[in-house]
């Protein structure tokens, strides 16, 4: 069988990151690409070095030429820029989604039957752009939204109960941002649900955390965002595609009427296999909740509005 391949566009923190952890689980070759010379190969070549005390046989190598991807399974896109002070969410938007339109573009050329998963903020809009550039269905342009800050309000239910963090499960659904969308009721640990758990203040209290969970950690970090738990969370997206799991994870999904809601992206439980997104999950959400998503799919929906024409 040919040895499955997953380009990394962008080879940063989340890139780098990403590439460290898919090639030691040791199913996939990986190609870092970056536009900065000598840094993808370096990373890459750093990370091959770890081969024989990890244990792994799978190939890691950095490029500056996107050819190198050609025939990958899975292309991600972690090539943006972080906006910097004086800069406006326009100037970032447009910024990006000339970067991401034109990396979509050379995905479509060289890995025409690839799977597309976006990284790059704002990740909704962003995952807009590449599906619109790529030409690709929306099966196979899907973004990392979900699975990051369900992780991240699981780690802070997980806490504050001392249970498993593998025993919550809370899909966080909406706008990767300020507008992400928890729904309580579906937040449960081994299937009983936090608000018979927790005070609806403490809920409030750790889903305002999950919600601010990017900016408290560039507050720390100061000059860099967030990367351990992305990677993370995109390696779980590249693993449950590429070994067909068809678990149920909650991705940025361009939706076509589901929710009430058309050409937009936002976050929605969905199933990912083979070949991407297999099922859009239908949640049986009352009006209110149903009004609560929308208005989230509005603020994406006035960004896509915004950017230049892909
Ligand atoms: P970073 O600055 O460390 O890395 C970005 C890399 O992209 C840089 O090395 C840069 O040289 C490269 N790059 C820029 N343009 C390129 C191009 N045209 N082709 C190839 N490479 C190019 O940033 P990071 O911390 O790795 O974050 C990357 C992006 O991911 C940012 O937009 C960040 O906001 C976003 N992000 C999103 C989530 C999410 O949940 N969706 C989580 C974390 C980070």
């Amino acid at each position: 069988m040919k040895t499955r391949k997953v380009s990394i566009i962008g080879a940063g923190n989340v890139g780098a990151s990403l590439g460290q952890r898919l090639i030691e689980k040791d199913f996939v070759d990986v190609v870092l690409v970056d536009i900065v010379e000598g840094l993808p190969q370096g990373k890459a070549l750093d990370i091959l070095q770890s081969g024989p005390i990890i244990g792994f046989s799978h190939r890691i190598s950095g490029t500056n030429k996107f050819a190198d991807t050609a025939e990958s399974d899975i292309v991600v896109i972690t090539s943006g820029i972080a906006r910097k002070p004086g800069m406006t969410r326009e100037d970032l938007l447009r910024i990006n989604s000339g970067i991401v339109s034109t990396v979509s573009k050379e995905v479509s050329f060289f890995s025409p039957n690839s799977t597309i998963i976006v990284v790059a903020n704002p990740v909704d809009a962003m995952t807009w752009v590449a599906h619109q550039a790529s030409g690709f269905s929306r099966n196979r342009t899907i973004g990392l939204s979900g699975v990051l800050d369900s992780a991240r309000l699981a780690s802070f239910i997980a806490l504050e109960l001392s249970v498993s963090p593998s025993s919550v499960s809370c899909p966080v659904l909406g706008e990767h941002g300020a507008n992400m969308v928890v729904f309580p009721r579906f937040a449960k640990i081994n299937g009983k649900p936090i608000t018979e758990l927790l005070s609806k203040e403490k809920v409030e209290e750790l889903t305002q955390r999950a919600i601010n969970g990017g900016a408290e950690i560039v507050g720390l970090l100061k000059t860099s965002s967030a990367f351990y738990a992305p990677s993370a969370a995109t390696a779980r997206m590249v693993e449950a595609i590429l070994a067909d799991t068809k678990e149920e994870l909650p991705c940025a999904t361009v939706l076509l009427g589901e929710y009430g809601i058309e050409n937009t992206v936002i976050g929605v439980p969905v199933r990912l296999g083979k070949g991407g997104i297999q099922e859009i999950i239908n949640l049986e959400l009352t009006p209110t909740e149903l009004k609560t998503l929308q208005q989230s799919a509005e603020s994406v929906r006035r960004q896509i509005l915004s950017i230049p024409t892909v």
